[in-house]
């Protein structure tokens, strides 16, 4: 099997420091391995992402020393391939077109918790709070045809009930440790979306078919997302996509141990550059060995936690 893995930032603002850990990860992985390290740009989301972060990200990876392999693939020129996939969805009844707006979910959300506890999905977030079966499929297609915004959304259960027990191969220390078997549970992310209401896919439904079409073998990202893969391994059932190798490394924080993210401020590349940093200074404050050094991702990957 040849290895190929890739980074996949949204192009929506500067890269940080988490970005710049995720990125020489993958690069030194492929090297390793002897493989191929693709960079993909995920702007599902085409108000908020714009060229000039493309144009950014480039720069950030050629001054890290990690550029891709190829060419970046977009999910913009893609969305033929996720509407395509959405339709088979539809058709096995797995998903429905749902019209809740965010203050309406919101309202259910708290009068649900007023009355009891509610159930949050892995990330903290309250789970969509109705259910398929409170409006009949006929009215959901009327006020699809009658134009009413909405987004599309999995039906969660329908979908475990399909593919029965599964699981993902999780490596180990490393991207290329050993890989142990991990039990997917994606029951209780509720249902999920996959289509926004601005574009035919999610990053979930994009994630999956985009790493299968690109013959991704091994999905490096950061432990933020280690409880998603369970929805990304349902959809790769549900749409009999290959199932890839997960690493889900350690994640870049901040002074207050909180996640480096673009919109809490997190100091970028850029700036660490024009401020006179080293592509080495970048690989000291994450903890990175200094290009050119002796250690394996292994070793770069476990030295600090
Ligand atoms: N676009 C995602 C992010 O920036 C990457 C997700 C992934 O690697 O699967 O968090």
């Amino acid at each position: 099997m040849s290895f190929v893995c890739r980074f996949a930032p949204s192009p929506n603002g500067p890269l940080h420091l988490g970005h710049a850990f995720s990125a020489l990860v993958n690069h030194r992985a492929a090297e390793v391995a002897g493989g191929r390290f693709q960079l993909r740009l995920e702007d599902v989301d085409t108000v908020r992402c714009k060229p000039e972060h493309e144009q950014a990200i480039l720069r950030d990876l050629d001054w890290l020393e990690c550029p891709p392999s190829a060419p970046p693939t977009r999910q913009s020129d893609r969305f033929g391939v996720y509407e395509a996939a959405l339709a088979r969805l539809e058709e096995e009844g797995l998903i429905y077109p749902a019209f809740e707006s965010r203050a309406e979910i919101s309202r259910a959300v708290i009068a649900r918790e007023m009355a009891g506890n509610w159930p949050r999905d892995p990330d903290g977030v309250p789970i969509f709070p109705f259910r398929r079966q409170e409006i009949s499929d006929a009215e959901r297609a009327r006020r699809r045809e009658a134009g009413e915004p909405h987004v599309m959304r999995l039906d969660m259960a329908r979908a475990v009930a399909r593919v029965g027990t599964i699981y993902w191969q999780e490596a180990q220390g490393n991207p290329l440790g050993r890989p142990i078997p991990v039990t997917a549970d994606p029951l209780g992310w509720g249902d999920v979306v996959l289509a926004r209401k601005d574009a035919p896919a999610s990053y979930h439904l994009a994630v999956v078919l985009d790493d299968a079409a690109e013959g991704i073998s091994h999905v490096i990202r950061g432990k933020d997302l280690f409880q998603a893969t369970s929805i990304h391994r349902l959809l790769q059932e549900l749409l009999g996509l290959p199932a890839p190798v997960f690493h889900h490394h350690r994640l870049i924080l901040d002074i207050d141990g909180r996640k480096l993210s673009k919109s809490s401020g997190a100091r970028s590349l850029a700036t660490f550059r024009t401020t006179g940093a080293t592509p080495d200074d970048i690989r000291r404050l994450i903890h990175l060995p200094p290009r050119g050094g002796k250690a394996e991702p292994d070793t770069a990957e476990t030295q600090t936690s």
